[in-house]
This record gives structure tokens, sequence and C-alpha cells, in this order.
């Protein structure tokens, strides 16, 4: 399965957190700043299998998920307190 991400670059604050837990190693950090001078997460989306971790995990909500079998993907609107504890596999109630 292929994925692909959209990164609001505006909105991220850069803290790295999307970059740690991408399993395939697929985001990096820019070396240019935004316009609130914060040096935003970036990806060329080799790799990325639409696992929705990075989306999960981050803060600001600025990343948006879509698969190429259009499962499940990620929005950042429905994003939920369930969905961070499942990257642990803790509960979700
Ligand atoms: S969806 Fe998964 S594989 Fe793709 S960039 Fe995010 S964490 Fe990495
Ligand atoms: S987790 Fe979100 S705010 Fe942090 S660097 Fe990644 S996209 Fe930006």
């Amino acid at each position: 399965m292929a994925g692909k991400i959209i990164i609001d670059t505006e909105r991220c604050k850069g803290c790295g957190l999307c970059v740690m837990v991408c399993p395939k190693s697929c985001i990096t950090i820019s070396e240019q700043s935004n316009k609130n001078g914060y040096f935003p997460a970036v990806s060329d989306n080799t790799g990325c299998t639409g696992c929705a971790m990075c989306a999960i995990i981050c803060p600001d909500a600025v990343i948006e998920v879509s698969r190429d079998d259009n499962t499940a993907a990620f929005e950042p609107a429905k994003k939920s307190k369930a969905d961070l504890l499942s990257l642990n596999g803790g509960p979700t109630g």
C-alpha cells in the first residue's frame, strides 16, 4: 500500500515528532523557515505507506494522509485522543 501526506508547512512548528515516529523515515526538517520562523517538516512521500502515525502524533494537526486504496485516509480535523493512545497499543476508551 502506498500513501501520501500533505503537510501544511506554514502552520508547522518544526517540533520533529513526525520525523521521529515515521517508520519509513520519509519526513525531514526543511532548511528553509516558514513565515513564522519555524523550520517545518517536509516529505517527498518516498516510501510512505499511509500509516498515519505522523498525523496522529502531530500536536498541531497539520498533516493530512491519503492512501492509494482510499482506505481510512486520516483527516487532522478528526484526530482524537483514542488515535494517540493507539500509537502505543494502549487503551482506546
Ligand atoms: S503516513 Fe506513515 S509512512 Fe507516511 S509519512 Fe506518515 S508516518 Fe511516515
Ligand atoms: S509533528 Fe506536526 S508540528 Fe511537529 S514537525 Fe511534524 S508536522 Fe510540524
